[in-house]
């Protein structure tokens, strides 16, 4: 199974595939965590990427791309992964098609978590009090300016894939497990 969860910051696409892994047995892709412990690292592509995740802004293509290019080379990708957060420019979607092709592996499906702006708020904010100042990018403003590059620049993906006869949506406001369930049903159509 080669998924790709699609939705703004808060959709539960993060919670969604540590649900999914353990149902497919494949592993999960997230840029965003991928970043984060390059950064608490202090990696030189931590130092890089620190300033730019910390106001909300995307990191550059080519770094995204090369970091999911690596990781889809190994061994435990084989069988499937799910990828939670990449892409998010149609240059990363277009990128991501070049390494399949490549690589000699096809997506099965694009799962889109829709949710309400102001759900997603509410649940980002919560996120910031249980996690405890974890992430530096999950604050009300830095949120709002995630939300804004998701909509200019992530949105336009649920257009590439619904071309390419990929894209599947579901409801993310549902409770997790029901959530969970639409997607399953929708990957196996
Ligand atoms: P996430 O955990 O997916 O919300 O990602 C957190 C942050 O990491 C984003 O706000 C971006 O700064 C950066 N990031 C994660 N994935 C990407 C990506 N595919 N392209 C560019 N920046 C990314």
């Amino acid at each position: 199974m080669r998924l790709i969860l699609l939705g703004p910051p808060g959709a539960g696409k993060g919670t969604q595939a540590k649900i999914l892994i353990e149902a497919y047995g494949i592993p999960q892709l997230s840029t965003g965590e991928i970043l984060r412990s390059a950064i608490v690292a202090k990696t030189s592509l931590g130092l890089e990427v620190k300033e730019i995740v910390d106001r909300g802004d995307l990191v550059s293509d080519a770094v995204v791309n090369g970091i999911v290019s690596e990781r889809l080379d190994a061994d435990d990708c084989k069988s499937g992964f799910i990828l939670d957060g990449f892409p998010r420019t149609i240059a990363q979607a277009e990128a991501l098609d070049m390494m399949l092709v490549d690589k000699g592996m096809k997506l099965d499906a694009v799962v889109e978590i829709k949710a309400d702006a102001d759900e997603l708020v509410r649940r980002v904010i919560q996120r910031a009090r249980e996690l405890g100042g974890v992430r530096a990018d999950d604050n009300e403003e830095v949120l709002r300016k995630r939300l804004d590059v998701y909509k200019d620049q992530t949105a336009p993906l649920v257009a590439y894939y619904t071309e390419d006869g990929l894209l599947k949506a579901v409801d993310g406001m549902a409770p997790v497990d029901e959530v969970t369930a639409a997607i399953r049903v929708a990957i196996a159509h």
